[in-house]
């Protein structure tokens, strides 16, 4: 327990845990390690002050997060993995390959490292950086658990999202946790040919399957479900895609966040211009559908998970970039 109350302040070495016999802190060391991430780079925004930080890990891998300041507090957008699996089309990060997972003593000290760098408290936590939280699961949900105890940083489950490219047994396994974390679902395309085609989780588990496990989420939670849709030009923008999206949502109790895609130099995907995001969104809102714009922050920094560290890595390790938007909660 006085271990885990130091963790819990973000001191990570056995010397500095001062309440614990110099024998007992010895032996410690030689038996254990806390794996820990440290700040590699850091960029501010000047338009918004927004945090991104390039963090290196014991192994002299990388991992990103973003600290966002909203009216409700500061939120941390977080890294579970080292690299990604999933090899979504859109995202850089996936086309770089997969490390290893990260042990929730990684995920933890982002926060903690947000927390010491700007003396502040994190209240909103969103598992939306490079990984996908739900393919490292028993590690996220040690992580979620660890977070929200009250002997720890007492961040409430319901300030957390967890975000998922559509693991359909993990959803419901999480489900069963009955957590009362936000689960976030990125969806991108109603069609499941072209989900695929951008999305090859799509090719084990179809749209109606994810739909299906989210039912099952707000069954099992009570908490309503929530679906990313990244607005990509002459991909799935136009007005059919937005009413197939109301037809696949109809009588669900969820809401969609629409992100406009933002584009990366070389990326392939083009933006939409401001007017066609919000008739998107408008056409959405006007058949009952709840359905917001996520506001795009740090966009002087390159804000978007992958970004910064695809930046570092293609110096160091050759990896690549990601596009994808950074979650407001
Ligand atoms: S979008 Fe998320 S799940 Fe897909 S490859 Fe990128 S990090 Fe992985």
């Amino acid at each position: 327990m006085q271990v885990f109350n130091w963790i819990n302040k973000g001191i990570t070495n056995f010397d500095e845990m001062t309440d614990i016999s110099k024998e007992l802190r010895e032996e410690f060391k030689l038996k254990y390690a806390i794996p820990d991430a440290v700040i590699e780079e850091k960029f501010v925004s000047k338009i918004d002050g927004t945090i991104k930080y390039l963090l290196k890990l014991h192994d002299a891998e990388f991992i990103e997060s973003v600290l966002m300041k909203y009216h409700h507090g500061y939120s941390i957008c977080i890294s579970t993995q080292v690299g990604c699996k999933m090899g979504c089309k859109f995202c850089a990060t996936g086309k770089g390959g997969f490390s290893r997972d990260l042990y929730p003593s990684e995920m933890i000290s982002q926060i903690h490292t947000a927390q010491k760098d700007n003396n502040i408290r994190v209240s909103n936590v969103v598992l939306m950086g490079i990984g996908e939280p739900l393919d490292n699961y028993d590690n996220t949900v040690k992580f979620l658990k660890l977070i929200s105890s009250h002997q720890g940083l007492n961040i409430g489950m319901r300030h957390i999202s967890v975000s998922t490219c559509g693991i359909v047994d993990k959803i419901y396994k999480l489900a069963d946790e009955k957590l009362q974390v936000t689960l976030s679902v990125s969806l991108h395309e109603t069609n499941d040919e072209k989900r695929s085609q951008i999305m090859p989780v799509n090719n084990k588990w179809k749209i109606g399957e994810i739909i299906k496990a989210c039912n099952y989420y707000f069954l099992k939670t009570n908490r309503r479900v929530s679906f990313e849709y990244t607005l990509i030009k002459n991909v799935n923008d136009s007005s059919g895609h937005a009413k197939s999206l109301i037809k696949l949502l109809r009588g669900m109790n969820c809401y969609i966040n629409i992100i406009p895609i933002n584009s990366i130099e070389g990326g392939i995907y083009g933006e939409c211009t401001k007017a066609e995001v919000i008739n998107f969104c408008n056409i959405l809102i006007n058949a009952g559908v709840t359905a917001t714009i996520r506001r795009t922050l740090g966009l002087d920094i390159n804000a978007s998970c992958g970004q910064l560290k695809a930046r570092n890595v293609k110096t160091f390790l050759g990896r690549n970039n990601k596009i994808e938007s950074i979650q407001q909660n």
